[in-house]
C-alpha cells in the first residue's frame, strides 16, 4: 500500500519523505522522486527530527504488522507494534503541530457478527489482537486530536487486492496468504494448490464473502483524504470499500479466467476466526470526498495482481520496476 500511496504523491508533484524499517518492505519499491530513511515510525528521536528538517506537514501512517493469525500467536508484538509505536508518532506529531494525519485502518475494528453492509457507526468488536490493536490506534489519534492534535482521517481498508495497472509495483512479501495472491500464485506454478477455508457458510455458495478493493483507487482515497484535510475539512473515519462482496469461489473463478487455465482448488476446514461477510458501505467516503473508484471490477483487480505475479516470478529480484542487468 505505501509503495503505490507514494507513486500517486509524486506523480502528483508531492514531496515525500518514506520512513521504513524494511521489515516486510522493500527498498527498491521506494521510487528515485521520494526520500527514503531508513527507520522506524515508533523511533521518536528520528521523527522528530524528520518533521522538523524536511517540514512536514501531512503524515501518512501505514507502517504495521498486518496478518491475523500471526497476531493472535504474539499478540503484545503487535500492541508494540501497531499500537505502542504509533502512540510514539502521535505524540511527536502533536508535540510538532503537524496539521494532518492519515491513519491506515481496517475493516478488522469491526469483528463478526454485522449484518448487511458495515458503516463507519457500526458496532466495533474486533476479533483478533491485530483488529484491536488498530481500534486503540483510531482511538488513541481521536483522543489526541480532541486535545490539540492533529486533524486525521482514518481509513479502514477493506481487502486490498491487484497491484499497480502500470505493474511498477505490487505486493511482494514473501509467504503472504491473502486470498488473490494465493490463487494468482497456484495459477502460475503447477506445484501450487489453493485451499478454501469453508465451504459450509451461509452465504450465496457456502464460501466466505469479502469486497475487494483495488490497491490504486486505495491510494487515490489517501489522495482525496489528504485534500480534505488541507482544505480544514473534518476529522473523520471512511470505509474504503466498493460495497460489493465476492466469494472466494468466485474469486477463484475469476482468477482461473484471467489465468486462461483452472488450477488445483481442494475444499478446506474453516479458519478460526473468518467472519463469513465483510462488506463495506462506502456511501460517506463517495459523498464527502467525491471519491469515485476506477477499478471497482473484479476483472481489474485480478488481472492487475496476475500481472504482477507473473512479473515477480520471472524476475523475483527485480519486482519493482527494475529490469535485471543485461
Ligand atoms: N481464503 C481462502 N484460502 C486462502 C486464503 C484466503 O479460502 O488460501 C479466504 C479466507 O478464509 C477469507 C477470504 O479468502 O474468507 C479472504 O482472505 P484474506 O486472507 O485474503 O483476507 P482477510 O479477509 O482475512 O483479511
Amino acid at each position: 500500500m505505501g509503495s503505490h500511496c507514494v507513486l500517486a504523491l509524486v506523480e502528483r508533484g508531492e514531496r515525500v519523505v518514506v520512513v521504513d524499517n524494511l521489515t516486510t518492505g522493500f527498498r527498491n519499491a521506494v521510487p528515485d522522486a521520494a526520500l527514503f530513511v531508513h527507520g522506524d515510525a515508533g523511533d521518536k528521536d528520528l521523527i522528530r527530527s524528520l518533521i522538523e528538517r524536511e517540514q512536514v506537514e501531512t503524515i501518512i501512517h501505514l507502517a504495521a504488522s498486518t496478518v491475523v493469525p500471526d497476531s493472535t500467536k504474539q499478540p503484545l508484538a503487535y500492541y508494540q507494534n501497531n499500537t505502542s509505536h504509533s502512540r510514539n508518532l502521535i505524540e511527536v506529531a502533536t508535540e510538532l503541530s503537524v496539521p494532518n494525519f492519515v491513519f491506515s485502518s481496517t475493516a478488522a475494528v469491526y469483528g463478526t457478527g454485522v449484518e448487511g453492509l458495515l458503516t463507519e457507526t457500526s458496532e466495533l468488536r474486533p476479533i483478533s489482537p491485530y483488529g484491536a490493536s488498530k481500534m486503540m490506534t483510531e482511538r488513541m489519534l481521536a483522543d489526541a486530536s480532541s486535545a490539540g492534535g492533529p486533524g486525521y482521517a482514518i481509513l479502514r481498508y477493506f481487502n486490498v487486492a491487484g497491484a499497480d495497472p502500470l505493474c511498477r509495483t505490487g505486493q511482494s512479501t514473501a509467504g503472504a496468504t491473502h486470498l488473490i495472491k494465493v490463487a494468482c500464485q497456484a495459477a502460475l506454478s503447477r506445484e501450487r494448490q489453493i485451499t478454501v477455508f469453508g465451504s459450509d457458510y451461509p452465504t450465496k455458495d457456502g464460501t466466505c464473502v469479502r469486497d475487494y478493493i483495488h490497491v490504486a483507487d486505495l491510494a487515490k482515497a489517501h489522495i482525496s483524504v489528504i485534500d480534505h484535510l488541507r482544505k480544514n475539512g473534518a476529522s473523520d473515519i471512511f470505509n474504503c470499500g466498493y460495497e460489493r462482496g465476492y466469494s472466494v469461489l468466485e474469486v477463484i473463478r475469476a482468477v482461473e479466467y484471467a489465468a486462461g487455465k483452472k488450477f488445483n482448488v481442494r475444499l478446506g476446514e474453516r479458519r478460526p476466526g473468518d467472519p463469513h461477510t465483510v462488506v463495506a458501505s462506502s456511501a460517506k467516503i463517495r459523498k464527502t470526498l467525491s471519491w469515485s473508484p476506477g477499478f471497482d471490477d473484479l476483472k481489474s483487480i485480478v488481472d492487475h495482481a496476475l500481472a504482477w505475479e507473473e512479473r515477480l516470478a520471472a524476475y523475483p529480484r527485480f519486482g519493482h520496476g527494475q529490469e535485471p542487468e543485461a
